[in-house]
């Protein structure tokens, strides 16, 4: 039956004892959305709304952008759909939006910043997102990339608001924001970690370079303790907010186990990652999981971390 499980996903993301984590689709416009629905994705966690238009060199109009959009929505009738705004600027670069000549564009003005440098383009985009949400009836969720202060998590909110989409959030993908997260989180409806900027971020290690792979480990546990704090910060000061997870760390199964464990509610991947999570979820009790979270938090390194919690994980056998 494991391989039965693994081969395709039963659309219902949850630990043994019945504790649910919806499983969500990482997607790059509609080809890949209707896959992933195909797939049992529960919904969208991340539409990378840069992936539609890589090859532009210049921004698209709003009926543009409202025909790719809808393109997604249409495919999770329903279903909650999570747009990212544009994401332009170091590995991610578009012409119309990004300076090509930045000495360091990691650091520079990307993702939500580039509003500073090209006012308009982010209203549009919203403008397009909240028309295109009108027509269908997925349960469209809209978050802004690379933000790094609790203002400019409430100026992003406002700013959907004024759009008419309720539901605005943040990535935490800033070790800023992820110490912030509950001064943000009263900003903001909900949060999603970006784990590959996140780690970046961290451990001061450009996510593109091989050589420094190692480093580049979400399982290193300076970064477990982010998304532990980013959790915390989701249950202070009275809230109850959700705390996603859509960068790689959700695809890699034993890691999602200790998402899970750390208070993550949704975890966001490609939509071929998603049969071995569930599996591998479906195999631990909630309990479990926040053990398993212990130890990797209380490891000494990325290494110890990961063996750790695949010694407590016996499903892994089975799998192969
Ligand atoms: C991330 O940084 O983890 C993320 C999901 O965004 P991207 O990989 O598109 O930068
Ligand atoms: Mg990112």
């Amino acid at each position: 039956h494991v391989a039965a499980s693994l081969s395709v996903f039963d659309g219902n993301g949850a630990t043994a004892d019945g504790h649910l984590v919806p499983i969500l689709a990482n997607v790059g416009g509609a080809a890949d959305a209707v896959k992933a629905a195909e797939a049992g994705a529960q919904g969208v966690g991340l539409l990378r709304t840069e992936f539609c238009f890589l090859e532009r060199d210049t921004e698209p109009t709003i009926d543009e952008q409202v025909v790719a959009y809808r393109g997604v929505f249409d495919a999770f009738p329903g279903k909650k759909v999570v747009v990212r705004t544009l994401d332009a600027g170091a590995d991610k670069p578009l012409p119309f939006l990004t300076d090509s000549t930045e000495p360091n564009p990691s650091l520079g003005v990307r993702g939500y910043r580039t509003d500073m440098t090209s006012p308009g383009v982010l209203k549009r985009q919203l403008t397009a997102i909240a028309t295109a949400a009108e027509a269908s009836s997925a349960v469209v969720w809209v978050m802004a990339p690379m933000i790094a202060t609790v203002d400019e998590a409430a100026d992003f909110a406002a700013m959907c608001r004024v759009a008419g989409l309720k539901t605005p959030g943040v990535m935490v993908e800033v070790p800023s924001a992820a110490l912030r997260s509950a001064s943000i989180l009263t900003e903001a409806e909900f949060v999603s970690l970006g784990t590959n900027d996140l780690t970046q971020y961290a451990m001061a290690a450009d996510r593109q370079l091989g050589t420094l792979a190692a480093l580049n480990s979400p399982w290193q546990p300076a970064v477990l303790q982010l998304i532990q704090l980013t959790v915390a910060g989701s249950i202070a000061e009275g809230h109850n907010k959700p705390v996603g997870v859509c960068g790689e760390a959700a695809a890699d199964p034993v890691l999602a186990v200790v998402l899970v464990g750390l208070g993550v509610a949704t975890l966001s991947m490609t939509s071929r990652s998603m049969s071995a999570v569930g599996a591998v979820l479906k195999s631990v009790t909630l309990e479990e999981a926040q053990g398993l979270a212990e130890l990797a938090l209380s490891a000494r390194n990325a290494d110890e971390a990961r063996t750790r919690v695949r010694a407590g994980l016996p499903i892994l056998e089975e799998l192969g």
